[in-house]
């Protein structure tokens, strides 16, 4: 089958790749979008050593299952598969921590390939009246709604989002989508266009005052904007940190202590919460769309992703519509 694949010497396409074996308790999935997410590149340059398929962003359809119900569903499937046989899970449930593997990032095959196997308990129908361009945004804006798992989005905190990129513009559509006030910042004027057409509250990042925020986010993946995010930060007030990237970042811990702020690292959320909110139209993914390739051409699709201020990429893979 076809894949997309990353080894030690870099991204490569492959058109011989062998199909998954589904496991006993998994369904074997046809894949029929994937999307690039900042992880995918930064993966690509290396911030955690994973070699093998990529691709934890993607919709498909059910081919064969563990559980006959599944076939010719159409699916997202949330990305941490857990070992039941962990003391993590047996003892306090940590489905998303030690002991996972985790698709396409950690251990495990992911969905960038015509064919993808996954455990059946990980997956979500997909609501008919949702398109699979749609239904891809699940991973992503699942992220986004960890947030608020995690912390209180009061209504009256004042919050801020820096980077209106695409993970960005997911978190400040679901917190505004709160009742809170919710500010973006970016680097240029351009950067912010996306951000304001959803009716967001964009500005640029230099403008943004000192100590102002209750509740700070960063999504820019760059250690500069997460400078940004904590000098916005009021005292006693959260950061919450949503990107992952290779490299290091200098953080001021002084200010931390003599400002009592609390630091959370937020990563993978509730696919059905996502799903829910995509149905009832409370966030608006399509515009995030800056481009689609198919998967043959996989490379291309990676280079434009890695370009500055483009959001999301899909890879074409199948058609779910004429799938089985
Ligand atoms: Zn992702």
């Amino acid at each position: 089958m076809r894949a997309v694949k990353l080894t030690k010497s870099g991204l490569t396409f492959d058109v011989n790749y062998p199909k998954p074996v589904r496991g006993p308790s998994e369904s074997l999935i046809r894949v029929s979008k994937a999307g690039i997410c900042s992880t995918d590149l930064e993966l690509v340059k290396g911030y955690y050593p994973f070699a093998g398929v990529l691709g934890h962003e993607f919709v498909g359809v059910v081919d064969e299952s563990s559980e006959a119900r599944w076939v010719g569903q159409r699916v997202v499937c949330s990305i941490n598969f857990a070992n039941p046989q962990s003391p993590e899970y047996a003892e306090y449930g940590l489905e998303h921590h030690p002991h996972r593997s985790v698709l396409g990032i950690v251990g495990r095959d992911g969905a960038m390939a015509d064919f993808v196997s996954v455990p059946t308990w990980n997956l979500f129908e997909v609501p008919s009246e949702l398109t699979d361009e749609e239904a891809v945004f699940a991973e992503p804006l699942a992220a986004a709604l960890r947030i608020c798992e995690q912390v209180i989005v009061s209504p009256s905190r004042s919050i801020a989002v820096v980077g209106p990129g695409r993970l960005g513009l997911l978190v400040g559509q679901v917190l505004q989508s709160r009742g809170a006030e919710v500010n973006l910042f970016g680097r240029s004027e351009t950067s912010l266009k996306m951000a304001q057409a959803l009716g967001l509250e964009a500005d640029l990042v230099d403008r943004a005052e000192t100590q102002k925020y209750a509740l700070v986010v960063d999504c820019t993946g760059s250690p500069k904007g997460l400078e940004h995010a904590l000098r916005m930060v009021r005292p006693r007030g959260t950061l919450i940190l949503k990107s992952t990237y290779a490299g290091e970042a200098n953080i001021n811990l002084t200010k931390l202590v003599v400002d009592e702020i609390q630091v959370v690292g937020s990563r993978c959320g509730p696919f059905g919460a996502a799903l829910r909110c995509l149905a009832r139209r409370e966030v608006n993914v399509t515009p995030l769309i800056d481009g689609r390739y198919s998967l043959d051409n996989a490379v291309i699709a990676f280079e434009h992703a890695a370009k500055p201020a483009v959001r999301k990429i899909l890879l074409e893979i199948s058609d779910s519509s004429i799938a089985s």
